[in-house]
Parts: C-alpha cells; sequence; structure tokens
C-alpha cells in the first residue's frame, strides 16, 4: 500500500490467475490450455504481419476478424465483437450490461474472475447454488435480476448445460441481459450463438484461448444483438481503441478459417479426455462429467490439497481451490497422452 493510492485501489480485490511456473520440464495441466498448439496458418499469418506494416496502428475494429467469426456462426458483422482475450471482453460486458440496480446472478461455484469484475465495477451480485450433482438448474435463476451470467459448460466443474435449457431461461427472463461464456463449448457443448438471432438479450462470449489454443496471442469474442454489441463497443472505445493488434487480428481470423486444425485437436483433446477419466475412475477418483478441457475430480480418501502438493513435487501441476464445497477437488487440464500418462503414473 502506498499514501499515492486511490482509496479505490486500496479495497480492490484482484483475480488470482493460475501459476504460469519458469520451468519448463513441468507437466503443466493448471491453467487449461490446448496442448497441441495453434493452427500453422494461424502461425503463417502472424508472420506475415512482422513488417514496416507496424508502424501503422491497427484497423480500431479488427473488421478481418469479426467478418471471419461471423462467417464461422453464420451471423452478421454487426453481431460481433473483438477484445484483448475474452476476460476483457467480459469486463466491458459487465461494465456497459450489467450496472443496474438490481443483483447480477451467478452460480456460487464458477469462474471466479465474476466477482472480481463486480467489485472493479460496483456491482451488486447474488450467487445461486448448484444443486448436489453440481449442476445448474436454470428455474433457481427466476428472480428479480440486473443480468445473468455462468460459462457453459461451467468452470471449474466442466459440466455442460444442454441448448434447450438455456432456452428454457431465456424464456423466463427477457428484462435483463443473459450471458453466456462459453470459453470451453467446443470440447463438447453446443453453441447457444444459434439462440442470438431469436433472443436479443443474449450474449455469448467466447475465446481463443482454449479451443484455438492461442492462450498468448490475447483474443476474445462475443456474439449478440447488434444493440448488446454497440453497447460493448462504446465502452471499448472509451478505454483503448486498439485491444487487438496487427498480429493478433491476423492470427485470429486465420485460426477461425482453418476449421481442419481446429477440429482435429479439438477431436484429439475430447478422446484423452474420456481416456483420463476411465483411469482416474480406475484409481478411486470420483469425477464430473465434463464437456471442457479439463475434469474436475475428488477422491473420496485422500485430501485435495495434499494430493495436488505430491503431484508438484512430482513435477505435475494441477489447480486447487481453497474455496467451500469444492475443496476437495482437483481441476487437472487435460494434456497430451504424455502428459497424461504422466500425471496419471504420479497420481498411482
Ligand atoms: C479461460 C477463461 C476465460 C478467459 O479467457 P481469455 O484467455 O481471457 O480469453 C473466460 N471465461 C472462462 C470461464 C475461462 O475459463
Amino acid at each position: 500500500m502506498s499514501k499515492f493510492w486511490s482509496p479505490f485501489v486500496k479495497d480492490l480485490v484482484p483475480y488470482v490467475p493460475g501459476e504460469q511456473p519458469k520451468l519448463s520440464k513441468l507437466v503443466k495441466l493448471n491453467t487449461n490450455e490446448n496442448p497441441y498448439g495453434p493452427s500453422p496458418r494461424a502461425i503463417t499469418a502472424m508472420q506475415a504481419e512482422l513488417n514496416d506494416g507496424l508502424r501503422l496502428y491497427p484497423d480500431p475494429n479488427g473488421e478481418r476478424l469479426k467478418h471471419a467469426v461471423a462467417e464461422y456462426y453464420g451471423v452478421c458483422p454487426a453481431q460481433v465483437f473483438v477484445g484483448n482475450g475474452s476476460d476483457e471482453v467480459l469486463a466491458h460486458a459487465f461494465h456497459g450490461l450489467f450496472q443496474h440496480d438490481r443483483p447480477l446472478l451467478f452460480p456460487d461455484i464458477s469462474y471466479s474472475f465474476y466477482p472480481v469484475y463486480c467489485g472493479l465495477y460496483g456491482i451488486a451480485y447474488e450467487t445461486v447454488a448448484l444443486d448436489e450433482q453440481f449442476q445448474i438448474d436454470v428455474a433457481d435463476y427466476n428472480r428479480p435480476n440486473g443480468g445473468i451470467i455462468f460459462p457453459n459448460p461451467n468452470a471449474p466443474t466442466g459440466c455442460l448445460l444442454p441448448l434447450q435449457a438455456i432456452e428454457q431461461l431465456l424464456q423466463a427472463n427477457t428484462e435483463s441481459v443473459v450471458l453466456i461464456d462459453e470459453a470451453y463449448v467446443d470440447f463438447g457443448g453446443e453453441s447457444a450463438i444459434a439462440l442470438v438471432d431469436r433472443y436479443p438479450n443474449l450474449l455469448v462470449t467466447q475465446t481463443l484461448s482454449k479451443s484455438r489454443s492461442l492462450a498468448g496471442l490475447r483474443v476474445g469474442l462475443a456474439v449478440g444483438h447488434p444493440d448488446l454489441i454497440e453497447a460493448l463497443e462504446r465502452i471499448k472505445n472509451s478505454f483503448n481503441s486498439y485491444p487487438l493488434d496487427r498480429i493478433a487480428i491476423a492470427g485470429a481470423a486465420a485460426a477461425f478459417e482453418d476449421r481442419a486444425h481446429f477440429q482435429q485437436t479439438c477431436q484429439q483433446v475430447i478422446d484423452s479426455r474420456e481416456a483420463v477419466v476411465t483411469a482416474m475412475q480406475g484409481l478411486g477418483f470420483e469425477v464430473l462429467p465434463s464437456a471442457a478441457n479439463f475434469i474436475f475430480a475428488r477422491h473420496p480418501q485422500r485430501d485435495a490439497a495434499a494430493v495436488a502438493a505430491s503431484l508438484r513435487e512430482q513435477g505435475v501441476i494441477v489447480r486447487h481451490f481453497k474455496q467451500p464445497r469444492i475443496e476437495q477437488f482437483l481441476r487437472i487440464t487435460i494434456g497430451t497422452p504424455e502428459q497424461n500418462h504422466a500425471l496419471l503414473a504420479a497420481l498411482g
């Protein structure tokens, strides 16, 4: 703390990201990165930007990327917003769409950035408990609110809500924005982008950090009614006109255009996930049904923090949240078959 700090910054409670260790030998299964690497076409497109053109500012609107996303999802570019990682897109949505008199609703077990953004933007919130099986019941959200947000699949549980349930929620909740954070949807879910033309209060966010393996590039997006997108543009143009640089716009657009690489690598992750689940069940773990590139598991006889510490000593890092209801769970990213093998050997 310092006397130069404003009173506001003194009381901020920031998000704590998963560790990015400096040691490269570690089997890193703690932050849900994709082990397969980005599309070679994205790499080529980014290399092509490394020239004298970098003296010029990028396109403030990232039109090339908006078009690639619109083409991929069969929507109009005016329904697409792009930003510096989906965390930034989420921040703009909190700032521009959730600051209302009524509280924002999200699950008690969910992405831990949501309460942080509520603190940053002064948004009141209420958490809604997941059921005994750690599932979202959309009927529980049928109460006064200034917005609803949850990841689908949920994080850190990995559990998927079918599109039908999201549609039920949208039919019951028409007076506030429903934001579905689809950071992991490509690993087994169906995108709610299919519903944006019918529900003007639906905003869907996605990231290129997970399924497109570009966490280091920082690109995220939102799809929804042009009026919702305009709110995000107004915030963005009041904060940073150029959230995406030339390299990011080119690389992200090319990543969306390379469907073959995307589909193949997602399928590899899905296949590995099923193998890891089976093996962990064989070791006595209880594993929640996952539609993501990670699993959430607990062992009835082993303390989760102790297991995480032991794994770490063996060179495998996973994520443990010291939080009510889930302190006996570990969140484990699906890696390559070799990494998964190292995990299972260490657990054994
Ligand atoms: C990873 C993640 C994000 C953020 O992704 P970015 O890297 O900022 O694009 C958003 N929501 C959830 C639930 C995530 O797990």
